[in-house]
């Protein structure tokens, strides 16, 4: 497998190209083309795997194949630590710098201001922690999580470990039924097992 069958759209395979990537990881070769079909997945793999472009990739090509942009955003990544989320928002300007799709970064610490003013201006995608999420659904009138269709959590064992549990699933029940949902964990606790196959439908398994 290569990146150029894979399908992917030009101006993605393009900053795919462009960040060095010659060929995809293992995890990348195979929960991308699943994710492209639309299938729900869990994924279990390690930072350092290549995870990031492995969910990144299909989120924005399928914002690009269905592109009704400013309806609200289409696909929401959380992330467990403001850190991780940082990079992983890194990620969707480099893969997605040659399209014109546009992230948020919902992170604790920045100012919630400057966060109401992305939000304000319609982006695709939000790559957000769950707790400031929340706040942001908590503090703005008319901002809801009705438009995603597409959802991914990642290191969902960490998530669930530093006791996000409970706003994780707050997030999803204000989900669209149908969504797509991407779950990424290295391990796969008792927790996230439940998770994942009460939240998840018929979820496609992928490890190393
Ligand atoms: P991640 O597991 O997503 O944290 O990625 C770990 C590191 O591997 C990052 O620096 C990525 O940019 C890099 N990487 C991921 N996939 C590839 C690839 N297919 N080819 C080259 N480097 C990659």
């Amino acid at each position: 497998g290569t990146f150029d069958n894979m399908n992917l759209l030009p101006d993605i395979l393009r900053a795919v190209k462009r960040k060095g990537y010659r060929l995809p990881t293992p995890i990348q070769r195979k929960a991308i083309p699943l994710a492209k079909a639309g299938h729900d997945v869990v994924a279990m793999s390690r930072t350092g795997s290549g995870k990031t472009a492995a969910f990144m990739l299909p989120v924005l090509n399928r914002l690009k194949e269905h592109d009704t942009s400013g309806a609200g955003p289409r696909a929401l990544i959380l992330s467990p630590t403001r850190e991780l989320t940082m990079q992983t928002f890194k990620f969707a300007e480099d893969f997605g710098k040659y399209t014109d799709l546009r992230a948020a970064l919902l992170i604790g610490g920045d100012s919630m201001q400057e966060q109401f003013a992305q939000l304000a201006d319609n982006p695709d995608v939000l790559i957000a922690t769950p707790g400031r999420l929340i706040h942001h659904m908590d503090e703005i009138d008319g901002f809801n999580l009705k438009s995603v269709r597409m959802v991914v959590i990642d290191e969902a064992d960490r998530m669930f470990e530093l006791g996000f549990s409970d706003q994780v699933k707050r997030i999803f029940r204000s989900l669209h039924e149908s969504k797509q949902c991407l779950l990424f964990s290295a391990t796969m606790p008792a927790m996230v097992a439940e998770f994942a196959s009460a939240g998840l439908k018929d979820p496609q398994l992928v490890r190393l």
